[in-house]
């Protein structure tokens, strides 16, 4: 398949959007409107809000062995998917789904007791745990659409979505992927139907359930945007659209109306949360537009990313914050800079797969930030190796994100002068020239993204920024 399907449109609702009977018939509502528009939708849903946490601690709960925790996590998803499928449809349907949704809890529970008599969970097992969420919401949202004459067909996401397996964040095989859905999902929607198929999961090559990560729902929307050449992507979510900064942090953030692929990619990148740093490479492979939009308030307009975005006066169009990060210091006062010295740096990191965000280096020593994770101790000892090492936890990187950045003369003073009362650690602006980055202490984020968009978001650009709604955003909990 080459060309664009401009008539179909890939729409993913977030675990908020799918939390109960009542947000399931919210989003039913909003398909129902892009059907009656003409359009042809594929819905991809996340687990019901907070059940990949819940399986995530039954699983551990099983892998430390105890099995009455893992089996009461267990039987309170039973209860609550039960409940809610009840409030959802009627009898009839009911009494089919209600079937379904048992066999896959009396699977979980054979599966959690497997575990607990063998004391270890795996990354394998571990996302096999974790796909009865989106396998089960994505069942029930289809049952919804039926019920609602919109032709709900349940997919099984782990048939289409084919990864390698790299357990815990799978990598998807595009090829395999587009051959599957023109095979499966494709002829679904020529017949008419709305396919509903859970995001986040997928198989390897021999069928064995994967992962792509936590958010990972957003990215296969992509991957199905991609793979099936759609004319738009939607993310719903619980905000209404991509904001100046976390409106947890900042409540009267704006909206962005329109974003470019490359800001949006590096603050997902960066920490904010509402959209999965991948999400956007199959949609820019493909030009395709992606929207974030909210599902409690879908008369908003959103924020529309696209390949280009229209010129800003104001120099950042975001700031996010990425929390549990670690500095190494590296310091070997012999050669540093000689040759293949860094080399043998990175292949330590390498070794450990350790993700680094930021380096910066001096005559003798080297800065660098990685995610924190218990694999750092063993790190810190291979790099000591050929170095003094100093490892320092609980830090945060402050990005902020702008095309127009390098328009504006003196803006690093600006910046620093906004937060001249916090404690910078380590400065970079990254060679895309689109972002600004700085690590502070963890605790110090708060008040650096409040002080930062307070000095920067006082008289934003109208063209741009929605400064006519400050919507104060409801607590997740
Ligand atoms: P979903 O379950 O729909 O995927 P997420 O919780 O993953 O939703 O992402 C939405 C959340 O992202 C918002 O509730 C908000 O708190 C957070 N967020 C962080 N940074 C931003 C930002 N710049 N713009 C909008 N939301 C953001
Ligand atoms: N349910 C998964 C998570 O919570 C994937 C997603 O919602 O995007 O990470
Ligand atoms: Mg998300």
């Amino acid at each position: 398949m080459s060309s664009v399907r401009e008539s179909l449109v890939v729409m993913k609702f977030g675990g908020t959007s799918v939390e109960d009977a009542t947000a399931m018939n919210r989003t039913a509502a909003i398909v129902g409107s892009r059907r009656t528009k003409g359009l042809e939708a594929i819905v991809v849903v996340s687990a019901m809000a907070k059940v990949t946490d819940q399986l995530l601690a039954a699983a551990a709960a099983a892998g430390r062995g105890d099995k009455p925790g893992a089996l009461a996590i267990s039987s309170r998803l039973r209860h609550r998917h039960i409940d809610t499928s009840a409030e959802l449809v009627t009898k009839d349907r009911f009494l089919g789904l209600e079937q379904a949704i048992q066999l896959e809890f009396d699977a979980l529970d054979d599966l959690l007791r497997g575990i607990s008599a063998v004391g270890e969970l795996t990354p394998r097992t571990s996302d096999l745990v974790v796909s009865f969420g989106e396998r089960l919401s994505s069942r029930m949202v289809a049952a919804a659409f039926d019920e609602r004459g919109l032709e709900g067909a349940h997919v099984d996401a782990r048939n289409c979505i084919i990864t390698d397996s790299n357990y815990g964040k799978a990598a998807p095989q595009e090829a395999a992927i587009e051959a599957k859905l023109a095979e499966i999902v494709l002829p679904l929607v020529i017949a008419g139907k709305t396919p509903v198929m859970g995001g986040f999961i997928g198989s390897n090559a021999a069928g064995i359930t994967t992962t792509l990560g936590r958010g990972g729902s957003d990215y296969t929307a992509a991957l199905v945007g991609g793979g099936l050449h759609a004319g738009a992507i939607e993310i719903w979510t619980d905000v209404n659209g991509i904001m100046t900064t976390d409106p947890r942090i900042v409540p009267d953030a704006l909206r962005v109306k329109s974003i470019s692929f490359e800001e949006a990619a590096e603050l997902a990148y960066f920490g904010a949360k509402v959209l999965h740093p991948a999400t956007i490479l199959p949609a820019v492979q493909k030009s395709i537009p992606v929207w974030v939009l909210n599902s409690r308030n879908a008369e908003n307009e959103g924020t529309k990313i696209t390949a280009v975005a229209p010129k800003c006066k104001s120099p950042f169009k975001c700031i996010a914050a990425k929390k549990k990060l670690t500095i190494i210091d590296i310091v070997a006062s012999r050669m540093l800079m000689s040759h293949g010295y860094l080399k043998s740096v990175f292949d330590v990191l390498d070794k450990h797969r350790c993700v680094v965000d930021m380096v910066s280096t001096s005559e003798v020593s080297i800065s660098l930030t990685v995610d924190s994770n218990e694999r750092l101790p063993e790190v810190v000892e291979d790099l000591s190796k050929i170095a003094d090492v100093k490892m320092e936890g609980n830090k945060a990187l402050i990005c902020m994100v702008g095309e127009d950045i390098r328009g504006h003369n003196g803006i690093a003073g600006q910046v620093f002068s906004a937060v001249s009362h916090v404690n910078v650690r380590m400065i970079s602006q990254g060679a895309s020239e689109i972002n600004m980055s700085f690590m502070i202490d963890e605790e110090d984020v708060e008040e650096a993204v409040s002080s930062l968009h307070k000095y920067f978001f006082a008289n934003p650009d109208e063209a741009i920024f929605d400064v006519a709604a400050r919507v104060p955003v409801e607590s997740k909990g």
